[in-house]
């Protein structure tokens, strides 16, 4: 494939106040489901990068957790460290709103966009959520004044409508180049990565207490042989409190968890999966940046 002529390749960022649907989006674009999605705003901690290769173009997706008004927690500049440095190497980029809504989380990341000199395409998420499709039409018209986009387009990820359509806008604005990464490479994350994400995707699903930052997962063991891959994970948490709340009584919350895990684990591997999970109790990692960096959380620019 490198051989062909005018090949396109480059990095799109995917950038969005927390909850928009980015990760929903790169998941959609890729067709695999490589960044956990859920309802609650941070659930994407780490920069991730989906790669999606066509005949045309090979697309590098950097996922990145939500901008948002910066929080005291060592977490939440983490956060916003980790989509403010996307932006300084990426080709073009999705900036991610929700129809039909423009909010001051918006009106942050906007204000970031405009001292950039990357074409910006906008995305208008969840418009299968809009029971009036009349309101759409005056909401483009006033969005598009807000500046000068290289292309508006009303999408959902969630329903796979004008994902085509944003594929051909990026291509536009994609360097010519031979491709960086192997045609059937879809993210730069190892699966053990993946297996951690999944997890703590679960938790947060599961989980209907307000546990924004204060929950991690640690991969102590993965191990494959020819019949199965067998993993244990440790789940972190910072109080006493909450490693009961996790477990659920009787044990059977944190059954749940892992077996939904596992079964998303064993599909995204194609192999059999032996998971074992323990919950520990850790203090006050979130606000410590030492403890954020031996969990992985680290401030990578290139990884
Ligand atoms: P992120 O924080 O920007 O990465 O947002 P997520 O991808 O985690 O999505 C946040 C929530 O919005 C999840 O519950 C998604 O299922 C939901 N969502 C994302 N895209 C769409 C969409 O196009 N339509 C609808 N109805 N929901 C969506
Ligand atoms: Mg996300």
């Amino acid at each position: 494939m490198s051989e062909k002529q005018n090949y396109r390749c480059g990095y799109v960022g995917l950038i969005g106040r927390p909850n928009v649907g980015k990760s929903t989006l790169l998941n959609h674009m890729i067709g695999q489901k490589i960044s956990i999605t859920s309802h609650k705003p941070q659930t994407t901690r780490h920069r991730i990068l989906g790669i999606k290769t066509t005949d045309e173009a090979q697309f590098v997706f950097v996922d990145t957790p939500g901008m948002h008004q910066a929080g005291k927690h060592a977490m939440s500049r983490y956060l916003n460290r980790a989509a403010a440095s996307t932006l300084n190497d990426v080709d073009v980029v999705i900036f991610l709103i929700e129809a039909v809504s423009f909010t001051d989380d918006d009106e942050t990341v906007l204000s970031k966009l405009k001292t950039l000199d990357i074409p910006v395409i906008l995305a208008i998420n969840k418009v299968d959520r809009l029971a009036d499709k009349e309101r759409l039409l005056p909401f483009l018209a006033e969005i598009s004044q807000k500046m000068n986009f290289a292309e508006v387009l009303p999408v959902s990820a969630l329903k796979d409508i004008n994902l085509r359509e944003i594929e051909q806008a990026i291509i536009k604005h994609l360097p010519e180049n031979a491709p960086f990464f192997d045609e059937d490479q879809i993210t730069d994350r190892s699966v053990r990565f993946l297996a951690a994400e999944i997890i703590r995707e679960k938790l947060t699903r599961t989980l209907h207490q307000e546990l924004p930052y204060n929950l991690t997962v640690e991969i102590e063991q993965f191990k494959a042989d020819e019949e199965q891959t067998l993993i244990n994970a440790i789940i972190w948490v910072e109080r006493a409190n909450q490693k009961g709340i996790v477990i659920g009584k009787n044990g059977e919350r944190l059954k749940e968890i892992g077996k939904q895990s596992r079964l998303d684990i064993a599909k995204l591997i194609e192999h059999r999966v032996h998971l074992e999970l323990w919950v520990k109790v850790k203090e006050g990692w979130s606000d410590d940046e030492r403890a954020l960096h031996s969990l992985g959380y680290n401030d990578d620019l290139k990884s």
